[in-house]
């Protein structure tokens, strides 16, 4: 069955393609972008770079999210800098890396963080527990920095952030390492308990009840797969 999309769901398409493309390379760099926050963190331009993250812990009946849209580039990076009690560990050479993005659940309090080492590069994912106490941190440092934004855009009505990419070239990040890489349109199917999970490869979920037959869709772009 296919479905044809609307322009705007079109258009809708492409930014979330564009978006998660840039956090691909965002995931691929957070080791560098940390490395050297105080070379970009006074340039809006490059601060407020726009994320596509995936904060949301969904579940049957509800959604919550450890910190909301939008997910500025300077601002998950300042957090972890800021808190480092919450935000940092060792990483395996003893060097200290920062989280640079979250996910977990709050309501068995289990937060997975993924972390880059500035000094050596290591990336990986960690367990710790305590979403709320980072969720209410993350979330009033985006408060903050959501104000500024806001008087930004005030003062300057057509100011736009820049390509993740440009930021990377001023960090003299290597061409070839900028290259995008391709989207995976891949539907990841899942059944649990008489619920079926379809998860989209923008961070969309659908949720069916295989009882009543009731769909709920949160950010949902798979339609014409
Ligand atoms: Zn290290």
């Amino acid at each position: 069955m296919s479905q044809v999309l609307s322009p705007t769901a079109e258009d809708c398409r492409e930014r979330l393609e564009f978006m998660t493309s840039i956090t691909k390379l965002y995931f691929r760099h957070a080791s560098t972008l940390i490395a050297h926050y105080d070379d970009w963190k006074g340039k809006d331009e490059f601060f407020f770079i726009e994320l596509r993250l995936d904060m949301a812990y969904v579940s049957t009946g509800f959604i919550a999210r450890i910190a909301n849209p939008p997910y500025f580039l300077g601002t998950i990076v300042r957090n972890s800098l800021l808190h480092p009690d919450l935000f940092s560990n060792e990483c395996p050479d003893g060097h200290q890396a920062f989280a640079y993005t979250y996910s977990g659940s709050p309501l068995s309090g289990r937060v997975s963080q993924a972390m880059a080492c500035p000094i050596c590069g290591w990336n990986a994912w960690t367990e710790r527990r305590g979403w709320h106490d980072r969720s209410r941190t993350l979330k009033a440092i985006q408060a903050e920095d959501l104000e500024r934004y806001k008087a930004l855009k005030e003062s300057n009505p057509d100011f736009k952030p820049v390509d993740l990419k440009d930021l990377l070239r001023s960090l003299a990040v290597p061409e070839e390492d900028l290259v995008l890489p391709r989207i995976d349109r891949k539907i990841e199917k899942s059944e649990s308990d008489g619920f079926v999970f379809q998860r989209d490869p923008f961070g969309g979920v659908m949720i069916e009840d295989t009882n009543t037959g009731r769909i709920t869709c949160y950010q949902w772009h798979g339609l014409n797969e």
